[in-house]
């Protein structure tokens, strides 16, 4: 069942709604770097639920984070979407969940959201920007901007780009939030839309990823996106998963996000991660640990 946990961040609600749980993925695929030997080390710092015992798989999440704050209603990324045609990407194709229910279970109706902030533009973030109605895609939620990238809006709209998992992602569920005049094309030096919101440049993962921080009364937020997928790389930042466009810029944005978060303190709050998908970086060492919360 969907897990409304709140949290309060200064004046700001945050939670998450769930579209899949992937209990099982192998994790030689996900980190092609993986290495057994490290993992048995780090093993007893993750909760179980999170890697099986004999460290052959891993669980993650796709989930979007709704934030409420005293003026607005936020949704940031949204997940991969139902009905999709995604041939290439056995995952994601044809979907039929209950996110939409579950959303609405968490208070929050299609037209009560007014911002939709969008992390990149893979197909596991941005495919509940639309909805299928008729013939045609129309965003599902008609009341809100939709803000993402502008450089990275412009990579990926070149289909030489699009790498196979994201495949059909830019005509079904980008291009008609733009035709519909709903989106919003920024960078990461573009100047705050929201009070207290921030988005910063982590490159690597895509082409022009971008991460968003929330501050609000002494208290931080980070939405860090696909950074990481998994509590290891908390432990492991210079592991890089299969799904990492550029390698070494997703290296050094990971580097920055776990010494932004532990610095601050920030409630982190991540993409993929199994369990709550939100916790605390501590620095641990030369490195850092993950507690979950
Ligand atoms: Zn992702």
């Amino acid at each position: 069942m969907e897990d409304i946990r709140r949290y309060q961040v200064g004046r700001a609600t945050i939670n998450r709604v769930t579209e899949l749980l992937l209990p099982a993925i192998p994790t030689t695929f996900l980190f092609p770097e993986w290495d057994p030997a490290i993992m048995q080390h780090d093993l007893d710092c993750l909760d179980p639920r999170s890697v099986s015992s004999d460290g052959q798989t891993l669980a993650l999440s796709v989930h979007s984070w709704v934030v409420r704050t005293d003026q607005h209603t936020i949704v940031i990324d949204t997940g991969a979407g139902n009905g999709k045609d995604r041939p290439l990407n056995a995952i994601f194709h044809h979907l039929d969940t209950p996110y939409l229910s579950r959303l609405e279970a968490a208070g929050v109706a299609r037209e009560d959201v007014d911002f939709v902030l969008i992390t990149h533009l893979h197909v596991d973030h941005v495919g509940w920007n639309t909805v299928h109605e008729g013939d045609r895609w129309v965003p599902t939620f008609p009341n809100a901007k939709y803000v993402f990238s502008k450089a990275e809006y412009e990579f990926y709209a070149d289909p030489a780009n699009v790498q196979t998992p994201s495949a059909g992602v830019f005509e079904d569920s980008v291009k008609p939030v733009i035709d519909a005049g709903l989106a919003i094309l920024i960078d990461a030096d573009s100047p705050t839309l929201l009070e207290g919101l921030k988005f910063h440049s982590t490159k690597g993962h895509s082409y022009d990823h971008l991460s968003i921080s929330l501050e609000s009364q002494g208290q931080t937020a980070l939405f860090s996106g696909d950074v990481m997928h998994h509590p290891i790389q908390v432990a492991m930042p210079e592991w890089n998963s299969v799904f990492c466009e550029f390698q070494e810029e997703a290296r050094l944005s990971r580097r920055w996000a776990l010494d932004f978060a532990a610095q601050r303190q920030a409630h982190f709050f991540s993409s993929h991660f199994p369990g709550t998908s939100a916790g605390l970086v501590e620095r641990k060492g030369e490195g850092f640990a993950w507690l979950p919360c």
